[in-house]
């Protein structure tokens, strides 16, 4: 079968290896489609702080069990087990987290072995395509649960990237009055707003909390979801300054570095500052459900479908052409 590695920053080779073994308690699954993630991204740049070489990456990925013709997707998370955390079911949260495609080795490959107790069946009329959507909204999904009742609320979600465009629809589904969404690229923001967000802002082009402040005054925004992260303090700090005081930030977007933040209106406004990693189990079944009932919309988010083998491609594509190219789907399998 075929893999593609990535065996240095910016370097990845095709390997033509023998079709894995599962061991007990594993199941082999054909890979039929993987989404291209802002961690393969950071990983292929060499800029992700906790993926090492070399690595066959692709987390978001759906397929066929083929001895039984079973449609699945994998819920990516490797845990001890034996950890506090795990023994209270927040197992992402496990002292020795590792996620399959970023510290061993995922589904940029026409085969993957995963342990069965992380593979769950999907409906044979899903598209794998819209599968590969599951692992991201479950991110999503887990988000709002870190926020609390948000039914009737008015949210500010920063980053109109696939994890803030599918928090986006989510939140219309837990009920909230308004969503005002930014980004620094028009063509996604046109796109939010055709996902139903309320307001999208250009965060290049409108100074936001003046912006938040002339239109709902200061006490208008209710929670704030962060989707961008990154190497730069600038949206946590405008996340602090923009929303009313006793609110909660949720954090989503993944920093690179340790940044200075402006704790000091932390402790003064009483706010709440909520991390928020990956997701569990019935994250995972509820973002299955959502998406099979057609709630979300995934396919305008899909930019472009792909041969496995043109992976270099994309990932270009994806970081050079960001007005184009949102969500790339990745086939190992269709040649
Ligand atoms: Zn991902
Ligand atoms: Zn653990």
């Amino acid at each position: 079968m075929k893999r593609v590695k990535l065996i240095a920053p910016k370097r990845f080779i095709i390997e033509e290896v023998d079709i894995p073994k599962p061991a007990l308690n594993e199941v082999l699954i054909k890979v039929k489609a993987c989404g291209i993630c802002g961690t393969d991204l950071h990983a292929y740049y060499g800029e992700h702080p906790f993926i090492s070489y070399p690595i066959v990456l692709g987390h978001e990925f759906s397929g066929i069990i083929e001895e039984t013709d079973e449609h699945v997707v994998v819920e990516p998370l490797l845990t001890c087990g034996k950890c506090y955390n795990c023994k209270i079911g927040r197992y992402n949260i496990c002292n020795d987290l590792k996620v399959i495609g970023c510290q061993t080795d995922g589904a940029f490959a026409q085969y993957i072995t995963v342990p069965i107790n992380k593979v769950f069946s999907i409906p044979k009329d899903m598209s794998f395509e819209e599968a590969t959507f599951i692992e991201p909204i479950a991110v999503g999904i887990h988000a709002i649960k870190k926020a609390g009742d948000i039914k009737g609320e008015r949210i500010v979600i920063m980053g109109a990237g696939p994890i803030g465009l599918i928090i986006l629809q989510l939140s219309k589904i837990f009920g909230v009055k308004e969503v005002i969404i930014t980004d620094i690229l028009n063509s996604r923001l046109k796109l939010a707003k055709e996902l139903g967000a309320n307001y999208a802002i250009n965060v290049k082009e409108e100074n936001l909390i003046e912006w938040v402040y002339n239109t709902f005054g200061r006490d208008g925004i209710d929670k704030v979801f962060e989707c961008v992260g990154g190497d730069q303090n600038i949206t946590i700090n405008q996340a602090i300054n923009l929303t009313r005081k006793g609110t909660r930030i949720i954090l989503i977007g993944v920093f690179k570095r340790s940044l200075p933040i402006e704790i000091n209106l932390i402790q003064d406004r009483e706010l709440e500052i909520m991390g928020s990693l990956v997701y569990t189990s019935s994250d995972f079944s509820e973002a299955i459900n959502l998406l099979y009932m057609k709630k979300i919309n995934v396919n305008k988010l899909i930019s472009n479908i792909l041969p496995l083998e043109r992976i270099e491609e994309a990932m270009k594509m994806l970081v050079e052409e960001k007005e184009r190219y949102i969500k790339i789907i990745l086939k190992p399998n269709d040649t």
